[in-house]
Protein backbone atom coordinates (compact mmCIF):
# COMPACT_ATOMS: atom_id res chain seq x y z
CA UNK A 1 0.00 0.00 0.00
CA UNK A 2 1.59 3.48 -0.84
CA UNK A 3 2.14 5.42 1.99
CA UNK A 4 -1.11 8.15 1.80
CA UNK A 5 -0.01 9.96 4.43
CA UNK A 6 -1.77 13.33 5.01
CA UNK A 7 -0.89 16.12 7.49
CA UNK A 8 -1.48 16.56 10.78
CA UNK A 9 -3.54 19.57 9.93
CA UNK A 10 -5.81 17.65 7.81
CA UNK A 11 -6.19 15.11 9.74
CA UNK A 12 -7.21 17.27 12.87
CA UNK A 13 -9.68 19.07 10.30
CA UNK A 14 -11.84 16.11 9.13
CA UNK A 15 -11.66 14.78 13.06
CA UNK A 16 -13.38 18.18 13.81
CA UNK A 17 -15.47 18.21 10.54
CA UNK A 18 -16.89 14.68 11.99
CA UNK A 19 -17.69 15.18 15.20
CA UNK A 20 -19.21 18.48 14.12
CA UNK A 21 -21.62 16.74 11.52
CA UNK A 22 -22.38 13.81 14.15
CA UNK A 23 -23.29 16.54 16.44
CA UNK A 24 -26.62 17.80 13.27
CA UNK A 25 -30.22 15.56 13.94
CA UNK A 26 -32.78 16.48 11.80
CA UNK A 27 -36.54 17.06 12.94
CA UNK A 28 -37.15 13.50 11.03
CA UNK A 29 -36.29 11.43 8.17
CA UNK A 30 -34.42 14.01 6.17
CA UNK A 31 -31.20 14.29 6.11
CA UNK A 32 -29.61 13.46 3.15
CA UNK A 33 -25.89 11.93 2.89
CA UNK A 34 -23.97 10.95 -1.42
CA UNK A 35 -21.36 9.22 -0.93
CA UNK A 36 -19.64 9.12 -5.09
CA UNK A 37 -16.67 7.04 -5.70
CA UNK A 38 -14.19 7.96 -7.74
CA UNK A 39 -15.21 5.88 -10.78
CA UNK A 40 -19.09 6.85 -10.82
CA UNK A 41 -20.04 9.47 -13.43
CA UNK A 42 -21.55 12.41 -11.62
CA UNK A 43 -24.18 12.60 -14.28
CA UNK A 44 -25.47 9.69 -12.65
CA UNK A 45 -25.52 10.46 -9.25
CA UNK A 46 -27.55 13.24 -10.15
CA UNK A 47 -30.34 10.88 -12.43
CA UNK A 48 -30.48 8.82 -9.30
CA UNK A 49 -31.04 12.15 -6.92
CA UNK A 50 -33.77 12.66 -9.38
CA UNK A 51 -35.87 9.84 -8.97
CA UNK A 52 -35.31 9.86 -4.90
CA UNK A 53 -36.65 13.64 -5.59
CA UNK A 54 -39.45 11.83 -7.20
CA UNK A 55 -39.55 9.27 -4.63
CA UNK A 56 -39.96 11.46 -1.60
CA UNK A 57 -42.86 13.62 -3.30
CA UNK A 58 -44.89 10.23 -1.57
CA UNK A 59 -43.54 11.51 1.89
CA UNK A 60 -47.08 12.13 4.30
CA UNK A 61 -45.47 14.62 6.54
CA UNK A 62 -45.17 18.25 4.48
CA UNK A 63 -42.52 19.99 6.04
CA UNK A 64 -40.40 16.57 6.17
CA UNK A 65 -41.26 16.28 2.37
CA UNK A 66 -40.07 19.90 1.83
CA UNK A 67 -36.97 19.32 3.70
CA UNK A 68 -35.90 16.27 2.05
CA UNK A 69 -36.61 17.63 -1.39
CA UNK A 70 -34.40 20.87 -0.57
CA UNK A 71 -31.73 18.82 0.34
CA UNK A 72 -31.48 16.65 -2.44
CA UNK A 73 -32.22 20.13 -4.30
CA UNK A 74 -29.32 21.38 -2.61
CA UNK A 75 -26.76 18.87 -3.35
CA UNK A 76 -27.81 18.38 -7.10
CA UNK A 77 -26.83 22.61 -7.30
CA UNK A 78 -23.44 21.26 -5.90
CA UNK A 79 -23.03 18.38 -8.04
CA UNK A 80 -22.74 20.47 -11.00
CA UNK A 81 -19.65 22.39 -9.42
CA UNK A 82 -17.68 18.76 -10.85
CA UNK A 83 -17.65 17.73 -14.41
CA UNK A 84 -16.62 14.51 -12.78
CA UNK A 85 -15.31 12.82 -8.76
CA UNK A 86 -12.51 14.14 -7.47
CA UNK A 87 -9.30 11.76 -7.00
CA UNK A 88 -10.78 10.61 -4.31
CA UNK A 89 -14.82 10.53 -4.90
CA UNK A 90 -17.01 12.85 -3.26
CA UNK A 91 -18.98 13.41 -0.26
CA UNK A 92 -22.08 15.54 0.41
CA UNK A 93 -24.04 16.23 3.20
CA UNK A 94 -27.24 18.51 2.87
CA UNK A 95 -30.40 19.20 5.58
CA UNK A 96 -32.48 20.88 7.51
CA UNK A 97 -31.21 21.75 10.81
CA UNK A 98 -32.97 23.05 13.90
CA UNK A 99 -31.85 26.01 15.65
CA UNK A 100 -34.77 26.12 17.75
CA UNK A 101 -38.57 25.16 18.17
CA UNK A 102 -39.82 24.14 15.63
CA UNK A 103 -40.02 26.11 11.86
CA UNK A 104 -36.40 27.39 12.99
CA UNK A 105 -34.42 24.61 10.67
CA UNK A 106 -32.08 25.97 8.68
CA UNK A 107 -30.43 23.93 5.33
CA UNK A 108 -26.91 23.13 5.88
CA UNK A 109 -24.61 21.53 3.10
CA UNK A 110 -21.17 19.72 3.22
CA UNK A 111 -19.26 19.56 0.27
CA UNK A 112 -16.21 17.24 1.16
CA UNK A 113 -13.53 15.75 -1.48
CA UNK A 114 -12.15 12.88 1.75
CA UNK A 115 -8.63 12.58 2.29
CA UNK A 116 -8.72 8.46 1.11
CA UNK A 117 -10.94 6.87 -1.48
CA UNK A 118 -14.84 6.17 -1.03
CA UNK A 119 -15.37 2.73 -2.41
CA UNK A 120 -18.77 2.87 -2.66
CA UNK A 121 -22.06 4.75 -4.18
CA UNK A 122 -24.34 5.18 -1.28
CA UNK A 123 -27.50 7.01 -0.85
CA UNK A 124 -29.56 7.70 2.58
CA UNK A 125 -32.10 9.69 3.73
CA UNK A 126 -31.52 9.34 7.38
CA UNK A 127 -32.23 11.91 10.62
CA UNK A 128 -28.55 11.80 11.00
CA UNK A 129 -25.76 12.35 8.65
CA UNK A 130 -24.39 8.32 7.63
CA UNK A 131 -20.44 9.20 8.77
CA UNK A 132 -19.09 5.57 9.23
CA UNK A 133 -16.86 5.71 5.67
CA UNK A 134 -15.48 9.26 7.08
CA UNK A 135 -14.95 7.91 10.44
CA UNK A 136 -12.93 4.81 9.45
CA UNK A 137 -11.06 7.41 7.87
CA UNK A 138 -9.88 8.73 10.70
CA UNK A 139 -9.00 5.75 12.63
CA UNK A 140 -5.49 4.86 13.53
CA UNK A 141 -3.66 2.50 10.98
CA UNK A 142 -0.17 2.43 12.44
CA UNK A 143 -0.79 0.12 15.48
CA UNK A 144 2.08 -1.54 17.38
CA UNK A 145 2.18 -3.74 20.78
CA UNK A 146 4.35 -3.55 23.26
CA UNK A 147 5.55 -6.15 26.01
CA UNK A 148 7.45 -4.78 28.96
CA UNK A 149 8.11 -7.84 31.13
CA UNK A 150 10.57 -8.92 33.94
CA UNK A 151 11.01 -11.84 36.21
CA UNK A 152 7.63 -10.54 38.34
CA UNK A 153 5.42 -8.99 35.93
CA UNK A 154 4.43 -8.06 32.42
CA UNK A 155 2.68 -5.55 30.90
CA UNK A 156 1.27 -5.06 27.81
CA UNK A 157 0.06 -1.82 25.71
CA UNK A 158 -1.02 -1.16 22.20
CA UNK A 159 0.44 2.11 20.46
CA UNK A 160 -2.21 3.72 17.80
CA UNK A 161 -1.35 6.19 15.80
CA UNK A 162 -1.59 9.28 18.50
CA UNK A 163 -2.82 7.11 21.26
CA UNK A 164 -1.06 4.81 23.39
CA UNK A 165 -3.21 2.40 25.98
CA UNK A 166 -1.81 0.43 28.67
CA UNK A 167 -4.05 -2.88 27.90
CA UNK A 168 -3.24 -4.87 31.07
CA UNK A 169 -0.23 -6.27 33.48
CA UNK A 170 0.00 -9.55 34.56
CA UNK A 171 2.22 -11.05 37.64
CA UNK A 172 4.19 -14.19 37.64
CA UNK A 173 4.13 -15.44 41.13
CA UNK A 174 7.79 -16.37 40.79
CA UNK A 175 9.60 -15.31 44.14
CA UNK A 176 12.44 -13.86 44.42
CA UNK A 177 16.44 -14.62 44.69
CA UNK A 178 17.03 -17.06 48.07
CA UNK A 179 19.90 -17.12 49.68
CA UNK A 180 20.19 -20.77 50.82
CA UNK A 181 23.10 -22.96 49.77
CA UNK A 182 23.44 -26.23 48.78
CA UNK A 183 20.69 -29.12 48.11
CA UNK A 184 17.72 -26.89 48.79
CA UNK A 185 18.74 -24.13 46.37
CA UNK A 186 19.05 -26.36 43.53
CA UNK A 187 15.88 -27.72 44.19
CA UNK A 188 14.39 -24.02 44.59
CA UNK A 189 16.21 -22.68 41.35
CA UNK A 190 14.52 -25.63 39.62
CA UNK A 191 11.36 -24.24 40.78
CA UNK A 192 12.13 -21.21 39.85
CA UNK A 193 13.20 -22.17 36.28
CA UNK A 194 9.94 -24.25 35.91
CA UNK A 195 7.45 -21.28 37.16
CA UNK A 196 9.40 -18.67 34.93
CA UNK A 197 8.39 -20.64 31.57
CA UNK A 198 5.34 -21.18 32.69
CA UNK A 199 4.85 -17.25 33.23
CA UNK A 200 6.42 -16.78 29.84
CA UNK A 201 3.68 -19.37 28.35
CA UNK A 202 0.99 -16.59 29.82
CA UNK A 203 2.83 -13.71 28.70
CA UNK A 204 2.89 -15.64 25.16
CA UNK A 205 -1.13 -16.73 25.48
CA UNK A 206 -2.19 -12.86 26.58
CA UNK A 207 -0.15 -11.55 24.15
CA UNK A 208 -2.19 -13.76 21.23
CA UNK A 209 -5.69 -12.91 22.99
CA UNK A 210 -4.67 -9.22 22.69
CA UNK A 211 -2.39 -8.31 19.77
CA UNK A 212 -3.33 -11.90 17.05
CA UNK A 213 -7.29 -10.33 16.14
CA UNK A 214 -5.51 -6.87 15.50
CA UNK A 215 -5.58 -6.38 11.81
CA UNK A 216 -2.92 -4.08 10.33
CA UNK A 217 -0.57 -4.98 13.67
CA UNK A 218 2.68 -3.88 12.04
CA UNK A 219 5.08 -5.17 15.17
CA UNK A 220 5.62 -5.53 18.28
CA UNK A 221 8.20 -4.42 20.79
CA UNK A 222 9.37 -6.28 23.65
CA UNK A 223 11.41 -4.50 26.51
CA UNK A 224 12.25 -4.76 30.33
CA UNK A 225 15.02 -5.20 32.44
CA UNK A 226 17.12 -8.53 33.22
CA UNK A 227 17.30 -11.40 30.75
CA UNK A 228 13.95 -12.66 31.17
CA UNK A 229 12.39 -10.37 27.72
CA UNK A 230 15.54 -11.82 26.03
CA UNK A 231 14.52 -15.25 26.89
CA UNK A 232 11.08 -14.73 25.99
CA UNK A 233 11.58 -13.46 22.84
CA UNK A 234 14.39 -16.13 21.80
CA UNK A 235 12.10 -18.83 23.29
CA UNK A 236 9.84 -19.10 20.58
CA UNK A 237 6.78 -18.53 22.94
CA UNK A 238 4.79 -16.16 20.78
CA UNK A 239 2.47 -17.34 18.43
CA UNK A 240 4.51 -17.43 14.98
CA UNK A 241 2.57 -14.83 13.33
CA UNK A 242 3.55 -12.51 16.28
CA UNK A 243 6.99 -13.72 16.44
CA UNK A 244 8.05 -12.66 12.71
CA UNK A 245 6.32 -8.95 14.08
CA UNK A 246 9.17 -8.56 16.39
CA UNK A 247 10.83 -5.47 15.61
CA UNK A 248 13.34 -5.27 18.45
CA UNK A 249 13.76 -6.20 22.06
CA UNK A 250 15.06 -3.55 23.91
CA UNK A 251 16.83 -3.49 27.63
CA UNK A 252 14.74 -0.97 30.21
CA UNK A 253 15.69 0.00 33.62
CA UNK A 254 11.64 0.27 34.52
CA UNK A 255 9.09 -1.84 34.26
CA UNK A 256 4.72 -1.96 34.07
CA UNK A 257 3.20 1.35 32.99
CA UNK A 258 6.81 3.56 33.14
CA UNK A 259 8.67 0.59 31.31
CA UNK A 260 6.01 1.63 28.76
CA UNK A 261 6.73 4.72 28.52
CA UNK A 262 10.45 4.16 28.52
CA UNK A 263 10.03 1.04 25.77
CA UNK A 264 8.65 3.82 23.24
CA UNK A 265 11.47 6.36 24.17
CA UNK A 266 13.78 3.42 23.34
CA UNK A 267 12.45 2.29 20.30
CA UNK A 268 11.43 5.86 18.30
CA UNK A 269 13.85 4.05 15.19
CA UNK A 270 11.46 1.26 15.26
CA UNK A 271 8.10 3.78 15.21
CA UNK A 272 9.64 7.09 13.82
CA UNK A 273 6.47 6.92 11.85
CA UNK A 274 3.63 6.35 14.27
CA UNK A 275 2.25 10.07 15.23
CA UNK A 276 2.56 9.38 19.05
CA UNK A 277 6.38 9.29 18.36
CA UNK A 278 6.46 11.92 15.99
CA UNK A 279 4.35 14.47 17.96
CA UNK A 280 6.63 13.53 21.08
CA UNK A 281 9.59 14.70 18.91
CA UNK A 282 8.40 17.45 17.25
CA UNK A 283 7.96 19.26 20.69
CA UNK A 284 11.58 17.81 22.25
CA UNK A 285 12.83 19.60 19.22
CA UNK A 286 11.24 22.87 20.17
CA UNK A 287 12.47 22.45 23.90
CA UNK A 288 15.56 21.40 22.86
CA UNK A 289 15.99 24.47 21.03
CA UNK A 290 14.49 27.03 23.58
CA UNK A 291 17.26 25.82 25.91
CA UNK A 292 19.92 26.11 23.57
CA UNK A 293 19.15 28.24 21.25
CA UNK A 294 15.86 30.43 22.94
CA UNK A 295 16.27 33.38 20.40
CA UNK A 296 15.35 30.87 17.25
CA UNK A 297 11.88 29.78 19.00
CA UNK A 298 8.75 31.76 20.17
CA UNK A 299 5.67 31.06 21.96
CA UNK A 300 2.50 32.10 22.97
CA UNK A 301 -0.39 33.43 20.49
CA UNK A 302 0.48 37.19 19.95
CA UNK A 303 4.25 36.47 19.64
CA UNK A 304 4.15 33.76 17.37
CA UNK A 305 1.73 35.31 15.63
CA UNK A 306 3.62 38.73 14.97
CA UNK A 307 6.75 36.25 13.87
CA UNK A 308 4.59 34.39 11.34
CA UNK A 309 3.03 37.72 9.62
CA UNK A 310 7.03 38.62 9.28
CA UNK A 311 7.44 35.32 7.42
CA UNK A 312 10.22 34.60 10.31
CA UNK A 313 8.65 30.81 11.14
CA UNK A 314 10.07 27.70 9.64
CA UNK A 315 7.67 25.74 11.44
CA UNK A 316 4.52 26.07 13.88
CA UNK A 317 2.99 23.66 16.30
CA UNK A 318 -0.35 24.02 17.65
CA UNK A 319 -1.97 22.00 20.06
CA UNK A 320 -5.19 20.08 19.18
CA UNK A 321 -6.59 21.38 22.44
CA UNK A 322 -6.99 25.06 21.32
CA UNK A 323 -10.46 25.97 21.27
CA UNK A 324 -10.51 29.58 20.91
CA UNK A 325 -11.64 31.82 18.00
CA UNK A 326 -10.13 34.77 16.49
CA UNK A 327 -13.21 36.94 15.74
CA UNK A 328 -12.87 39.95 13.12
CA UNK A 329 -15.06 43.36 14.01
CA UNK A 330 -15.72 46.38 12.29
CA UNK A 331 -16.56 49.55 13.67
CA UNK A 332 -20.56 51.33 12.00
CA UNK A 333 -19.57 54.41 12.34
CA UNK A 334 -15.67 55.15 11.59
CA UNK A 335 -14.87 51.96 9.73
CA UNK A 336 -11.78 50.90 12.10
CA UNK A 337 -11.52 47.44 12.69
CA UNK A 338 -9.92 44.85 15.70
CA UNK A 339 -9.55 41.61 16.01
CA UNK A 340 -9.85 39.55 19.28
CA UNK A 341 -9.30 35.85 20.56
CA UNK A 342 -12.29 34.60 22.22
CA UNK A 343 -13.74 31.84 23.65
CA UNK A 344 -17.39 30.02 21.97
CA UNK A 345 -19.36 31.49 25.38
CA UNK A 346 -17.60 34.76 25.04
CA UNK A 347 -18.75 35.43 21.02
CA UNK A 348 -22.29 34.57 22.03
CA UNK A 349 -22.67 36.77 24.90
CA UNK A 350 -21.43 39.29 23.27
CA UNK A 351 -24.17 38.72 20.71
CA UNK A 352 -22.24 39.71 17.41
CA UNK A 353 -21.45 43.39 18.42
CA UNK A 354 -18.70 45.23 20.65
CA UNK A 355 -17.76 48.63 21.16
CA UNK A 356 -15.66 50.71 19.41
CA UNK A 357 -12.58 51.92 21.33
CA UNK A 358 -11.98 55.05 19.03
CA UNK A 359 -15.70 56.50 18.19
CA UNK A 360 -17.33 54.75 20.76
CA UNK A 361 -19.60 53.88 17.86
CA UNK A 362 -20.86 50.14 17.46
CA UNK A 363 -18.68 47.32 16.02
CA UNK A 364 -20.33 44.50 14.35
CA UNK A 365 -19.00 40.96 13.75
CA UNK A 366 -17.81 40.22 10.19
CA UNK A 367 -16.07 36.62 10.79
CA UNK A 368 -14.85 34.01 13.78
CA UNK A 369 -12.48 31.25 12.64
CA UNK A 370 -10.55 28.89 14.95
CA UNK A 371 -6.97 30.22 16.48
CA UNK A 372 -6.01 27.02 14.60
CA UNK A 373 -7.44 27.89 11.36
CA UNK A 374 -5.81 31.09 11.46
CA UNK A 375 -2.65 30.92 12.29
CA UNK A 376 -2.67 28.16 9.79
CA UNK A 377 -3.33 30.19 6.98
CA UNK A 378 -0.96 32.65 8.09
CA UNK A 379 1.46 30.03 8.27
CA UNK A 380 0.82 28.83 4.91
CA UNK A 381 1.18 32.34 3.68
CA UNK A 382 4.55 32.11 5.02
CA UNK A 383 5.43 28.85 3.74
CA UNK A 384 5.64 27.45 7.09
CA UNK A 385 5.01 23.93 7.99
CA UNK A 386 2.28 23.21 10.13
CA UNK A 387 1.93 20.52 12.81
CA UNK A 388 -1.53 20.04 14.97
CA UNK A 389 -0.55 17.98 17.89
CA UNK A 390 -2.78 15.82 20.10
CA UNK A 391 -2.51 16.25 23.88
CA UNK A 392 -2.04 12.22 24.02
CA UNK A 393 1.74 12.59 25.21
CA UNK A 394 3.30 14.39 28.06
CA UNK A 395 5.13 16.63 25.59
CA UNK A 396 1.45 17.48 24.08
CA UNK A 397 0.25 18.60 27.44
CA UNK A 398 3.11 20.09 27.86
CA UNK A 399 2.44 22.35 25.12
CA UNK A 400 -1.03 22.69 25.52
CA UNK A 401 -0.35 24.05 29.49
CA UNK A 402 2.92 25.40 29.59
CA UNK A 403 3.23 27.01 26.23
CA UNK A 404 -0.79 28.18 25.74
CA UNK A 405 -0.33 25.62 22.99
CA UNK A 406 0.87 27.71 20.62
CA UNK A 407 4.81 27.58 19.86
CA UNK A 408 7.24 28.25 16.80
CA UNK A 409 10.78 27.09 15.36
CA UNK A 410 11.99 30.62 13.59
CA UNK A 411 14.09 30.43 10.15
CA UNK A 412 16.95 32.26 12.26
CA UNK A 413 17.96 33.67 15.50
CA UNK A 414 16.37 36.88 16.31
CA UNK A 415 17.49 39.69 18.55
CA UNK A 416 14.08 41.15 18.82
CA UNK A 417 12.43 40.06 22.22
ZN1 LIG B 1 -15.48 53.53 15.45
Amino acid sequence: MPETKRSSLEYFRLKRLVQELESKEGRATELVSLYVPPGRQISDAATNLREEYGTAANIKSKSTRKNVQDAIESILQKLKLFRMPPENGLIIFAGAIPRGGPGSEKMETYVIEPPEPINIYYYRCDARFFLNPLKDMLTEKDIYGMIVMDRSDATFALLRGRRLDIVETITSGVPGKHDAGGQSARRFQRLIEIMAHDFDKRVAEHAEKIFLPIENLKGIIIGGPGPTKDDFADGNYLHYQLQKKVLAVEDLGYTEEPGVYELVERSQEALKTVDYVKEKKQVQNFLLLLAKSPNQVTYGEKEVREKLTKGLVKSLLLSSGLENYRVKYKCQTCGSEKELTLSKEAILSKGGRDTCEKCGGLMEELEAKSVIDELAELAEKANAKIEVISTETDEGKMLQGSFSGIVAILRYATSET
